[in-house]
Parts: structure tokens; C-alpha cells; sequence
């Protein structure tokens, strides 16, 4: 059984050059050089003007300011970077409209597991390096006018990989939004089950497959959107059944790696296998949208969505 934490390599996943943010000129010598206590003149002085961080596809560095002014998005070459949870709640519901569900559930170390590190201590420090308590954020928030459930997936916490809480924490949003009668819509971005907590990791795909059914069968909208990696336990479960699949662009999705398959086949994969464009091509998912337009094109889906179903349910 794999233990590691998922990572774009563990995935099977094309080496990506990761951004990188060079220090400021001169921030060396400032971090020599002993802080003047009881200062205040030298203060402004030693904050940085500003970081770069090097796109990985156009090699244009860019300015942190502006990256996240433009949603992690490359202004240059439209290169999606990562970007956590909350900024991705921040960039799409109305201000101080979401309201957070389960927020202070964490996970238990069921198995007692351990390895290079235990699971435990793996979680602390991933909660500190993140401030989550575990790898997804759901609530309920606007979507200008249109009330939704909304979970988004971080990939930075052990790799948006989907444990006992995570699992619970889905199916709990699902079942809220079919009781509520509103439309759901699941941001993923995961390296699949989480290993560390064996078979109650991998019962979640059912549980939230199974959640998923029952909104489906109240006839409300639920839309799934794919970002940078979907993979293995989550595509094969709640990320690929939406009414209406989404994916930014660029994004790999898929069950195992290109690299693992092309090691298990000892075939030649095709030109762009598994990246978002290649999948729209192929039928599995129905629009790539680009990050800084996800908001309008989901009030449109939504709109479009919520009508048709209410007209069908009406017409039994
Ligand atoms: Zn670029």
C-alpha cells in the first residue's frame, strides 16, 4: 500500500519546474545583519518592494502583487498556478455570504500509522503549514444571486487527498444542499483516497457517490470542477459524476499517472493524454473555463441548470 504524501511525482505527473520566487536584491546582507531593536527608522527600509515568481510555462517573472491580483493566473501565457481553498471561496462567493460547515473537524490516526512519520504528527504539521484542519472547505454561500453548497478541495494539505474527514465533511454538504433543495458545486484538487487511513479512506468514494444520488434523485444541479491534479480515489468517485463537468485550463486529470500507464502498457501515450484539453476532446468533460471567468460561467450554468430541472421535476 502506498504511504507516501501525494506529490505531482508520486502521481506519475510530468516533472513540473516549480515557481520560483528569488530573493530580493540585497536580502542576503538583511538577513545578516542584526535587526536594530527599539528602531523604527531602519523598518521601512528593510521590507522588500515586492517578490517575483517565475512562471513555469513562459518563464516571465512576474510579479506576487499582480499574480494574486490575477487569480494565480499568468498574465503572459494564462498558465494556471495553484491556488488554495479559501482564495478560490474568496474569488467566487459574495462577500460575507459563506457560511462554513464542520470547520473544526480533523481527522483521527485510526491506524496508528507509521512510517518516515507518523500519521499524527503529518497532520499537525500540515495543519499548521496551512491553517486547515483538514484538505477541504464546505459551506453554504451566493454565487451572485444563486444560493449553492460549495466544497473546494486544497491540494496543499497532504495533497488534497481524501481521508475519513474530507469524505464526512462532502457527504455532509451533499446531503445539506438536497435537504435545503439548492444546487452543489465541488472544486477538486487531489492526489486520491488517503492512504493513511487505509479502507476508511477508500469507503469515503462510495459514501459521497452515494450522497451524490440521492441530490441527483431530488433533480438539483451539481457541478464538478476539475483542477490541477484530479486524480486516482476522487476522479473515480463524487469529481466525475457532476450534471455538468468543469476543468480550468491545463489541468491533469485522471486515474493513475501517464507515467504509470505508460510503464504498465509499454505503449506510447498520446500527444496532451490527460490534460483538460485532451479530455474535452474525448467526451469526459463538458468545458474548460479559465480561472478569472469561473464566476460568471457558473452563474450561467447555474442559471441554465436550475430552470431545466425545475421544469422537469414539474413535469414528473
Ligand atoms: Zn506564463
Amino acid at each position: 500500500m502506498a504511504t507516501t504524501t501525494f506529490s505531482k511525482k508520486t502521481l506519475g505527473l510530468e516533472s513540473v519546474e516549480p515557481a520560483v520566487t528569488p530573493p530580493p536584491a540585497g536580502a542576503e546582507a538583511a538577513f545578516n545583519k542584526k535587526p536594530k531593536l527599539g528602531s523604527t527608522k531602519s523598518k521601512k527600509r528593510d521590507i522588500p518592494e515586492g517578490l517575483w515568481t517565475k512562471c513555469p510555462k513562459c518563464a516571465t517573472m512576474l510579479f506576487d502583487k499582480e499574480l494574486d491580483d490575477n487569480l494565480k493566473v499568468c498574465a503572459k501565457c494564462g498558465h494556471h498556478f495553484p491556488i488554495g481553498a479559501r482564495e478560490r471561496i474568496n474569488a467566487l462567493v459574495e462577500t460575507c455570504s459563506f457560511e462554513e460547515m464542520d470547520a473544526q473537524m480533523s481527522s483521527v490516526d485510526v491506524l496508528k500509522f507509521t512510517g518516515a512519520a507518523t500519521y499524527g504528527d503529518k497532520l499537525e504539521a500540515y495543519q499548521k503549514s496551512t491553517g486547515l484542519k483538514d484538505a477541504v472547505i464546505t459551506g453554504v454561500g451566493r454565487i451572485n444571486g444563486h444560493r449553492v453548497a460549495l466544497g473546494v478541495i486544497d491540494f496543499n494539505f497532504l495533497g488534497g487527498s481524501m481521508g475519513s474527514v474530507v469524505g464526512e465533511k462532502l457527504t455532509r454538504l451533499i446531503e445539506a444542499a438536497t435537504e435545503k433543495g439548492l444546487p452543489l458545486v465541488i472544486i477538486s484538487a487531489s492526489g486520491g483516497a488517503r492512504m493513511y487511513e487505509g479502507m476508511f479512506s477508500l469507503m469515503q468514494m462510495a459514501k459521497t457517490c452515494g450522497a451524490v444520488a440521492y441530490h441527483a434523485k431530488a433533480r438539483l444541479p451539481y457541478i464538478s470542477i476539475l483542477t490541477d491534479p484530479t486524480y486516482a480515489g476522487v476522479m473515480a468517485s463524487y469529481a466525475s459524476v457532476g450534471d455538468l463537468i468543469l476543468a480550468e485550463p491545463g489541468a491533469m486529470i485522471g486515474f493513475a499517472g501517464p507515467r504509470v500507464i505508460k510503464d504498465t502498457t509499454q505503449a506510447e501515450l498520446p500527444t496532451g493524454f490527460q490534460t483538460a484539453e485532451f479530455l474535452l476532446d474525448h467526451g469526459l468533460i463538458d468545458a474548460i473555463v479559465p480561472r478569472k471567468e469561473m464566476k460568471p460561467r457558473l452563474c450561467d450554468y447555474l442559471q441554465f441548470l436550475t430552470v431545466r430541472m425545475k421544469m422537469a421535476a414539474a413535469l414528473g
